[in-house]
């Protein structure tokens, strides 16, 4: 399952492989599961548009789409107010969820289609865009937002939020910290490692309430988890240098953890063994030293 650091760096990859373009031509597999749109919409839609961005909410990937070309005079008439309000306003999205297996591609139009391959996208560049799926967790949805209200994620975003709203939501709950963490209707994308590593750097107890941590604790473990989450994704970015073969999984794995499943092993700062409980139903890992 792909955790935030992996989402981001394939939202970094495509944003900086497709911005610009346009989409000329669509293609959907006739996989029910895979559509939240019905795929005749969502291949409407789409159609004409310019992808004018690719970022991260959550762990959706959410493509933001101008107006589509080929709508005549109004899209004309739509793009002469943009340019005079000088600003960037999508008028579509388009938001693909990986789910488990799932990969975007961006590759040229004659190498060779993967199976379980569920869009393809002809951008006017010539590349093209690709979902491919095998277990079929994964979703695209189309929203026009002239119609329907634009995507947001349930909690916050963790690489991004500052240190008062960052307090505000930790002290609003009395559950564990670690269980505050996992919670994706506080902070939308932080798994279990990226909890256990951030504690760890912040120096604070997973077992500790969350709304009786200090606000000078909770901006260390605001800015320990934002370094974290960087961090992985650097190391998810560098494994990819060539983004078709993205899966993520090997950036984590060179991931240098410090108390992560090091149970028994000694800490890496002030050799302790690292000790393991169970907090919020996960296996949770922390130095009795270092954290307090
Ligand atoms: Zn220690």
């Amino acid at each position: 399952m792909p955790e935030l650091p992996e989402v981001e760096t394939v939202a970094r990859g495509v944003h900086e492989r497709v911005s610009g373009d346009r989409i000329v031509q669509v293609w959907f597999s006739s996989q029910p599961q895979t559509f939240k749109t019905p795929p005749i919409q969502q291949a409407d839609g789409l159609k004409g548009r310019t992808i004018v961005a690719v970022h991260r909410t959550g762990k959706h990937i959410v493509f933001e789409l101008g107006p589509s070309s080929g709508n005549g005079l109004r899209a004309e008439v739509q793009e002469v107010r943009r340019r005079r309000s000088n600003a960037v306003s999508p008028e579509a999205q388009w938001i693909v969820h990986l789910g488990m297996t799932g990969r975007l591609l961006v590759t040229s139009p004659n190498s060779p289609v993967p199976s379980h391959t569920h869009a393809r996208l002809d951008l006017a560049s010539g590349k093209e865009l690709r979902f491919v799926d095998p277990r079929r967790f994964g979703r695209l949805e189309y929203r026009d937002l002239q119609r329907d209200r634009a995507f947001h994620g349930p909690g916050a975003e963790p690489l991004t939020i500052g240190a008062q709203e960052f307090a505000a939501l930790f002290h609003s709950t009395r559950m564990t910290i670690k269980a505050a963490l996992l919670d994706q209707s506080l902070l939308a994308g932080v798994g279990n490692i990226y909890a256990d590593e951030s504690l760890f750097q912040a120096g604070i107890r997973p077992r500790r309430r969350s709304n009786r941590l200090t606000f000078a604790e909770l901006d260390r473990l605001r800015v320990a988890l934002q370094k974290v989450l960087e961090k992985a994704v650097r190391l998810g970015g560098s494994s990819v240098s060539n983004y078709v073969d993205a899966d993520g999984e090997r950036g984590l794995f060179q991931f240098q953890h410090y108390v992560y499943q090091r149970t028994g092993e000694p800490c890496r700062r002030c050799q302790t063994p690292i000790r393991r409980v169970v907090v919020a139903g996960r296996g949770t890992h922390y130095c009795p030293q270092c954290q307090n």
